[in-house]
């Protein structure tokens, strides 16, 4: 099967390799150093600013997206939610379980957050701000400058799920003004899923600190307090931290976050216009697209994107990504994260114009 899925992806030869050893005992200083080199990796790969500290969760993003909204707000706070699909609306409903007061800022799916949209929000009390960098049930990709100058200039914390986003489109803590941002192991790190990584800037270190959470497994100030032995309160997923390891340190080697974003960029572009001509629409502007995937409607009438899925996989041996809900027949999606060769994404293709000759698409 070829994947071209936003997750669980295709992984490299080497990350592989590394998955059929036997997992090691971890509470050694060698597990230790190589956490301490996790952590500093991570940290520069997101641009983040002095001091920030990285929580190792084992756990999916879905964990982070708990843990974060559990450790940084509180039902004094007042935060602000994007929701313009499924991961949006999930930031929403961890706020209504956690009962942190909030707002929907409920975008039409597929289209950009902008200006207009929070204009209202200035000066209105919030402290605190939830958003994807991808939304990745459409494919849109937020404007973090525009969304951090809000953050800044109203004094909002700034969490951001940059799960799908992260090594596909461009982020920097640093300069977004983000306090805490999350990614997990099966989307472009290309690993098994199994962890989810935040990144505390001082600020959001300092509010989990304050806020101390009612949870054991969830409680991050422990899991800051271990790190700094290289450490973590429970098992992790030690396997997925050596692959993770031996990842970093290849990213760091083949030039870093700007060069996974490009090669990310540069699949994204060659499948778009591989398709132009594709009775496939694309359900996202091209503008407002994240590289890491895309948002596909068939236009030819009664060709149902569900059906194509289960055709593409049945009959050609390639996932691509089905939507769910109110989206289900009508879009799909195709990643261009994790180790996907041209010749891959050409087959795909292939198998699209044999559709159409068939009459199906
Ligand atoms: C994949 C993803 C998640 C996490 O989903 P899990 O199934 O819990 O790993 C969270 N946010 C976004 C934007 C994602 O794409």
């Amino acid at each position: 099967m070829i994947n071209f899925t936003v997750g669980p992806v295709q992984m490299d030869e080497e990350t592989c390799g590394i998955g059929k050893n036997q997992i090691p005992y971890f509470r050694t200083p060698e597990f230790s150093a190589v956490m301490k080199e996790n952590e500093n990796l991570l940290l520069d790969l997101f641009d983040a600013p002095e001091n920030s500290r990285v929580v190792f969760m084992t756990g999916s993003g879905t964990a982070s997206m708990e843990g974060g909204v559990m450790n940084f707000f509180t039902r004094d706070d007042k935060v602000l939610v994007v929701n313009g699909g499924s991961f949006g609306h999930r930031f929403a409903e961890l706020c209504e379980i956690h009962s942190v007061p909030y707002t929907e800022i409920k975008l039409d799916y597929g289209k950009p957050l902008t200006e207009t949209h929070l204009a209202r929000f200035e000066n209105a009390g919030y402290t605190g701000f939830l958003v994807q960098l991808c939304e990745t049930a459409t494919g849109v990709l937020y404007d973090m400058s525009l969304i951090g100058d809000f953050c800044v200039r109203n004094g909002i914390f700034l969490f951001v799920d940059a799960v799908s986003g992260f090594m596909a489109d461009e982020l920097s803590m640093k300069k977004m003004h983000i306090n805490a941002a999350i990614t997990g192991s099966q989307k472009a790190l290309a690993l098994p899923p199994s962890m989810s990584f935040t990144i505390l800037d001082e600020k959001a270190v300092e509010r989990c600190q304050k806020i101390n959470v009612r949870s054991l497994y969830f409680n991050y100030p422990g899991y800051l307090k271990d790190g700094e032995r290289g450490q973590t309160p429970f098992t992790p997923a030690v396997g997925t931290l050596l692959q993770l390891n031996e990842k970093l340190k290849r990213i760091e080697k083949a030039g870093g976050i700007e060069k996974q974003n490009r090669l990310a960029r540069e699949r994204a572009q060659y499948f778009r216009s591989a398709i132009k001509d594709l009775p496939l629409a694309m359900f996202t502007a091209e503008s407002n697209s994240s590289n890491c995937v895309t948002a596909l409607c068939p236009t030819k009438p009664g060709v149902s994107a569900h059906r194509i899925f289960e055709i593409i996989k049945d009959e050609y041996g390639i996932w691509v990504c089905p939507n769910g809900g109110e989206l289900s027949q009508k879009v799909f999606r195709v990643g261009h994260i994790g180790a996907i060769s041209e010749e891959e994404i050409d087959a795909l293709v292939g198998a699209f114009r044999d559709l159409v000759r068939r009459g199906l698409l």
